[in-house]
């Protein structure tokens, strides 16, 4: 009988897109995937590290796992991802959880298969800063129906004060060109109908690479002969181009739709969540993509109770959900995260206060969807 795994993800698209090439690997070691964590051979929790909340909860669930390593201890069980990316917490999990037999972060994913291969009931635990290799050749084992990710870059050189990413993934680098336009010729020949191109700030994808930007890529795309549409997450309003704005009203392969998280309608808070854009340039933006794309399909991110937020500044989301008149929102409450700039601010918000002001995102965002 064959062996099987079975891998739970937390987070964002990158990292269900990093589980597709963890199972792509798996499956071309003649694994396939298990219904139950109880039935699986190997185990694999790829976490993330973008809130707390998410590693609390990753914990407990690889605390949870103790009684089945037990029953069985063949069960290979391994943990990776953004939150293993963080040395004190690859470090945490090998001394509290020593039924965790693998353990490596983002910038090692492209060892798993060697991983694998050479456990033998000895702990592996790999920790590297060097996040020089993408693991982009590694085989995916696609799980998005009809829709196909495509990486196109890591990293990010912003330093959002809240955001983790930048040092659990490291600084922005981009994929060749030509090795993404393999990737899509690829995926369109086996029949997928969207392609979304990923990365942490797709705007910038280029920099470091001779005379490319992200518009170059997409026109590369976009000529690929075939019946498939192409979107792409996330950007930035800070780097998103009236170039870009042009290229997707124009082109009939891009979907017609805009993903620009905004995170607060307050300039204030945009300054020390460190955005870089203002309340006024973001509605600018959003203006001219209005303007030019027709029929566009709007969606956001939202903080609620960034440190230092007020009621005043709070009411100025508010006002920037009825102005734009969103499709969709996601809302969030801040949480702290260990290690970056705003985890140690003054003026923390209570978690009451938070719980109401997401609330009422959710019921403006609501009310207001669409009605342009
Ligand atoms: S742009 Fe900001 S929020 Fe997005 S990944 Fe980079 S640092 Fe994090």
């Amino acid at each position: 009988m064959k062996k099987s795994y079975f891998i739970t993800t937390y987070g964002c698209q990158l990292n269900v897109h990093e589980s597709e090439k963890i199972a792509g690997v798996l499956q071309n070691l003649g694994y396939q995937e298990a219904s139950t964590l109880e039935n699986a051979d190997v185990i694999v929790f790829n976490t993330c590290a973008i809130r707390a909340g998410a590693e609390d909860r990753a914990f407990g669930n690889i605390g949870a796992l103790k009684r089945l390593k037990k029953e069985n201890p063949n069960k290979i069980i391994a943990v990776c991802g953004c939150m293993t990316q963080v040395k004190d917490n690859a470090e945490y999990i090998y001394k509290t959880f020593p039924f965790v037999d693998i353990i490596f972060g983002t910038s090692n994913l492209y060892l798993f298969e060697e991983f694998l291969n050479s456990y033998q009931g000895k702990h592996i635990l790999r920790h590297s800063e060097d996040f020089n290799l993408l693991g982009e050749d590694l085989p995916k084992y696609r799980t998005s129906g009809e829709n196909a990710w495509i990486n196109i870059m890591q990293g990010c050189n912003n330093f959002c004060t809240y955001c983790i990413v930048p040092y659990v993934r490291g600084r922005e680098r981009s994929r060749p060109l030509k090795d993404i336009v393999q990737e899509a010729k690829q995926v369109i020949k086996e029949g997928y109908k969207k392609i979304t191109l990923l990365g942490q700030n797709v705007n910038s994808y280029g920099e470091g690479l001779e005379g490319v930007n992200f518009v170059t890529l997409l026109k590369e795309i976009c000529k690929i002969e075939g019946d498939f549409v192409v979107t792409f997450m996330t950007s930035h309003p800070k780097d998103l181009s009236s170039e870009l704005i042009d290229f997707i009203a124009l082109n009939p392969k891009m979907l017609k739709e805009v993903h620009l998280p905004v995170q607060s309608g307050s300039t204030k808070i945009l300054s020390l969540m460190n955005r870089k854009y203002t309340r006024e340039k973001y509605l600018s933006v959003i203006e001219e993509i209005k303007q030019k794309i027709k029929g566009v399909k709007l969606s956001t991110d939202i903080i609620v109770g960034f440190p230092g937020e007020t009621e005043e500044d709070f009411q100025e989301t508010i006002s920037l959900l009825k102005e734009v008149k969103f499709d969709n929102v996601f809302a969030f409450m801040y949480s702290k995260r260990q290690g970056t700039p705003a985890s140690v601010m003054e003026n923390q918000v209570d978690d009451k206060v938070k719980h109401e002001r997401v609330n009422e995102v959710l019921k403006v965002a609501k009310l207001y969807k669409g009605k342009d």
